[in-house]
């Protein structure tokens, strides 16, 4: 049985990364799916590569006016949007508060925090049209705890942000039938993991009671449940896939 048949999803940061694996199970789940990323080329390959129910979009998750373009391409395609996947992020610097940038605290709050304002903003619209939806918002650990690493506080920060506008959002649109809930991957082997940790992240590893990297595929199968009917009594809630790191 496809899991996500009918559904009409956005996933943001789509080309690489666990963007890239939630497409291919949302996909081989049966959704039409909106892949979005700065990332043009490997973005297009991979809509390409998934078929006639793929769409990629170039859009910089910053840009209000690009959200506007990506829900209005995903309408005249498929339809009313009903699952929203806030996924793209940075790490940024690996920098100590005295020693991080202006530039970069607030470069890393836009892309992680500023971006899933607009895009909550941005799709409710269509998601009401659609008679309701699923918006999952990817945070991270460090958006439930600060002491499991390297990232800087301002990756921290916008990731505990994510986690109370995923609350905020999920009783406002609660009665119109949109749930919104936030995932907090601990350690997985993407791009940006295996950068950073060839940097600081060694110590952090080291820790993890399970002892692996997840594969992007166990944190999909998660966005999966979330997006689907399967989770229809799910909102508001901060859901934790770390391998038992922040268990200590
Ligand atoms: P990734 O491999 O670096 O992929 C992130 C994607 O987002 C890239 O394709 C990147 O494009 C895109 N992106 C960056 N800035 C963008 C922007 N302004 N507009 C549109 N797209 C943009 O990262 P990942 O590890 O899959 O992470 C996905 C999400 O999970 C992020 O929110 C991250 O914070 C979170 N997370 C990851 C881990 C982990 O262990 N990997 C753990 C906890 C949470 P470019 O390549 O062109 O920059």
């Amino acid at each position: 049985m496809e899991r996500l048949k009918g559904k009409i999803a956005i996933i943001t940061g789509a080309s690489r990364g666990m963007g890239s694996s939630h497409a291919r199970t949302f996909i081989s789940e049966g959704a039409k799916v909106v892949l979005t990323d700065l990332s043009e080329k490997t973005g297009q390959q991979l809509a390409a590569e998934l078929g006639e129910n793929a769409l990629f979009v170039k859009h910089d998750v910053t840009n209000a006016l690009d959200w506007a373009n990506v829900v209005e391409q995903a309408e005249q395609k498929f339809g009313p949007v009903s699952v929203l996947i806030n996924n793209a992020g940075v790490l940024g610097p690996i920098a100590r508060t005295a020693e991080l940038t202006e530039a970069d605290y607030l470069k890393v709050c836009g892309i992680n925090q500023h971006s899933v304002f607009y895009g909550m903003k941005t799709v409710i619209p269509s998601m009401l049209k659609a008679g309701g939806g699923s918006i999952v918002n990817i945070s991270s650990i460090a958006g439930i705890v600060a002491n499991y690493g390297f990232p800087s506080l301002a990756y921290v920060a916008s990731k505990f942000a994510v986690r109370g506008m995923t609350k905020a959002t999920a009783v406002e649109y609660g009665p119109k039938g949109i749930r919104v809930n936030s995932v907090h991957p601990g350690f997985i082997n993407t791009p940006m993991m295996v950068e950073a940790t060839n940097e600081e992240g060694g110590d952090a590893l080291a820790q993890i009671p399970l002892g692996r990297l997840a594969e992007p595929i166990e944190v999909s199968n998660l966005v999966l449940f979330l997006a689907s009917d399967e989770s229809s009594y799910i909102t508001g809630t901060e859901h934790i896939i770390d391998a038992g790191m922040t268990a200590q």
